[in-house]
């Protein structure tokens, strides 16, 4: 574990939030840093300090975790980490059926699941944290997506992959897919998977600047977590209403 970043605020702030990034050097790719950012940051704005941490193989995994990032990577990012995460499974399934709040995109929502399996038909295994599973395809999914959410509105961002994950029973989908666009696996027409607190998806983008209601449902769970009650500020997101509509339009 080593810390990120440390804010304080002079006065007295609501309270301190504890955000742990997951390897940050293997698994952060297409943006993704940009999602502890706006957290980091948004979580400040709203009136609260923010340690930032982050965790890579071999460490040791911090206590007290409110709010868990984790981003997309290569094959070989996925393979670099797997024992590692392997061995932290048990920890992190505890963690989520404790309520603490998770975000992981692609690749690590990928090993989030039951498995990855590869186009050499190799087995990265998951930690089943996720009931889903994945197997490579043939071509990758690439491009602008939106979608439909039953409880965060419209989430706009931007897929790179080539994994075709199918849900079972215990996750609900993240959302519908809108228009153009793959999501899970091009066919089922949901994206990403939920389970307590926990988002899996594919969009990269950085996901979060456009997307400030899915950051502030995870600060309010984070904030749920440090034992606190949420009490949002009212913030001016016009530069982020702003990326959606230019985002929400562009082809795909
Ligand atoms: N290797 C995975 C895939 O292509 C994950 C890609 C990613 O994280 N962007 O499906």
């Amino acid at each position: 574990m080593t810390t990120m970043y440390t804010h304080t605020t002079q006065g007295a702030a609501k309270g301190s939030l504890r955000l742990l990034q997951l390897y940050p050097r293997d698994m952060n790719i297409y943006g993704d840093w940009g999602n502890t950012l706006v957290l980091a940051r948004r979580a400040q704005w709203h009136g609260y300090d923010v340690e930032l941490l982050s965790y890579d193989p071999g460490e040791d995994l911090p206590d007290e975790v409110h709010l868990l990032v984790g981003g997309g990577g290569q094959d070989s990012g996925q393979e670099r980490i797997q024992t590692d995460l392997a061995a932290r499974g048990p920890e992190l399934r505890a963690w989520a059926a404790d309520g603490v709040p998770m975000l992981v995109i692609c690749g690590l929502y990928q090993l989030f699941g039951h498995r990855f399996l590869t186009a050499e038909g190799s087995e990265i295994p998951g930690i089943g944290l996720l009931d889903a599973q994945t197997v490579a395809g043939r071509e990758r999914l690439i491009g602008n997506i939106s979608l439909d959410t039953p409880d965060l509105g419209r989430v706009v961002g931007y897929e790179n992959h080539s994994g075709l994950t199918t849900l079972g029973p215990g996750a609900r989908p993240f959302g519908t897919v809108l228009g153009e666009g793959a999501g899970n696996n091009g066919s089922d027409g949901t994206e990403g998977g939920r389970v307590h607190h926990v988002i899996g998806t594919y969009l990269h983008g950085s996901l979060l600047p456009k997307n400030p209601a899915v950051a502030d449902w995870l600060l309010a769970r984070a904030v749920e977590q440090a034992g606190l009650t949420w009490e949002g500020e009212d913030l001016d997101d016009t530069w982020a209403r702003n990326a959606r509509r230019v985002a929400g339009t562009r082809p795909r």
